[in-house]
């Protein structure tokens, strides 16, 4: 609700709900306008990974702001943008991701990856390579092209006419199974499938495969089996197809390491990030690209024929660099790894609720699956939007967490992503255990009613 003087004039999200004034935030909290304190469980929608507040990144924007916010990315290129390249291209898992272009969010970013990789192949000569492969249970953003990509049935059904033709292959959901393999059995059909797709599509049509190495939004960080992503990293090189890792929320750190496909040593062609990489102090993306991409580009029309304004912005940019130099001052990512599997092993205790089907993750990146039926795995209905019902009820105890469900469609289970800032403490993680605990139970008992 907005202060008393003012008219709201807003265009929410959701237009049956009211929101709290935010007012400040430090560390792992944040209050609103009444006082009333939250724990940011979520990094809001895993956005804030050094933390809220943070005095040196202040000073960073200032510093910046009082030189200069803007110069266009077609004019000029600005220290900041030359610092906070450099630090991502340190953290990048192969000297040839080398070459990075900065934008405004997740959205663009992948809008960005898949058109680099598009104007590769016409530059090399294979201009018939043009399909982007995805998977079902994904998000890629909500632009019209991301979101043709991304696999979450709900947010696409509004908007399917104007969707170009993007084949989707299955994710690798081990709780269930596409293939309705025990993981005993599980002979990873679901990265071969992306091989079929490949052949029936036709391989010198097929110029990309994108994906997120731990899913996000869709399912609760779906952590897929050892060597998923060795397969599909094989199955690329086959076919000349090139993979985009999808790290707008797993990557800078998020899931304890520095990106999540190095928890099994694959190299991407192409890295999109975003979120934790600026730590929501602005919005900011960037897509990393190896120098062969960026190379044939230069040696081809000598233009990527793209751009957004925002592109390269020195201010961005700037903020950008100080949170990537105090993650690595703070030995942040290591603490993410740590503080990760505190947060898991705390999280086990939940699944003494009927309703609490699986608990999974990878660094500070958790999700808690709901479900009606413990043994069959069987979904809610979806109109009971069990997902948001618990999240309502943790936000009403101070505990924000980012609620989920792979869409409408009586396949995925409701989830909780959990993403709470790096800096959080064991005795800040019990409290988030317990809250949601409560949330969760809150909700258990109005279904009995
Ligand atoms: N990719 C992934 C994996 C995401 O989780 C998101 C956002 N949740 C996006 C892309 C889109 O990012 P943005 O909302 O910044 O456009």
């Amino acid at each position: 609700m907005p202060a008393g003087h003012m008219k709201d004039h807003i265009f929410y999200r959701n237009l049956k709900k009211t929101y709290p004034v935010v007012d400040r935030g430090e560390g792992v909290y944040i209050w609103d306008k009444n006082g009333k304190r939250y724990i940011d469980g979520s990094g809001g929608a895993c956005v804030v990974s050094i933390g809220h507040g943070v005095p040196e990144i202040l000073e960073a924007m200032k510093e910046q702001a009082r030189r200069i916010c803007f110069a266009h990315g077609s004019h000029f290129t600005s220290e900041a943008a030359l610092e906070c390249a450099e630090r991502l291209v340190r953290m990048a898992p192969d000297p040839a991701l080398n070459r990075v272009y900065f934008l405004s969010g997740g959205s663009e970013a992948v809008e960005t990856a898949v058109k680099v990789v598009r104007q590769y192949w016409r530059e090399v000569g294979k201009p018939d390579k043009y399909k982007v492969i995805s998977r079902w249970t994904s998000f890629h953003g909500n632009t019209t092209g991301a979101l043709a990509l991304g696999g979450h049935t709900g947010r696409r059904k509004h908007y399917h006419p104007l969707f170009l033709h993007t084949p989707h292959i299955e994710p690798a959901y081990c709780y269930r199974c596409p293939f309705g393999r025990e993981p005993e059995a599980c002979s990873l059909e679901c990265a071969d499938q992306l091989e079929r797709t490949i052949k029936y599509e036709g391989p010198d049509a097929v110029a990309a495969f994108i994906a997120e190495p731990v899913v996000g939004a869709t399912a609760g960080a779906l952590v897929p089996r050892d060597g998923y992503w060795q397969r599909i990293r094989e199955i690329c090189n086959a076919y000349q197809v090139k993979l985009i890792a999808d790290e707008v929320m797993t990557g800078v750190g998020r899931t304890g390491q520095n990106f999540c496909l190095d928890h099994w040593k694959v190299v991407p062609d192409v890295i999109v990030t975003a979120k934790g990489l600026s730590s929501g102090y602005t919005p900011l993306g960037a897509v990393i690209v190896k120098e062969e991409i960026h190379d044939a580009i230069r040696s081809g029309s000598g233009a990527f024929v793209h751009g957004h304004t925002y592109c390269q912005n020195p201010l961005s940019a700037a903020i950008g660099a100080a949170v990537l130099r105090y993650l690595e001052e703070q030995n942040l990512v290591a603490r993410s790894e740590r503080m990760g599997k505190v947060l898991l092993e705390k999280l086990q205790v939940l699944l003494e609720h009927p309703t609490v089907g699986d608990v999974r993750g990878l660094g500070l990146f958790a999700g808690v699956e709901l479900v009606r039926d413990k043994k069959t795995k069987a979904t809610f209905d979806p109109s009971l939007k069990i997902n948001a019902r618990v999240a309502q009820e943790a936000f009403r105890r101070g505990l924000i967490t980012y609620p989920g469900s792979g869409g409408a469609d009586g396949i995925h289970g409701d989830h909780i992503l959990l993403a709470p800032p790096f800096v959080i403490t064991e005795s800040q993680i019990d409290d988030l255990v317990r809250i949601l605990g409560e949330a969760i139970q809150a909700v258990e008992e109005g279904l009995e009613d």
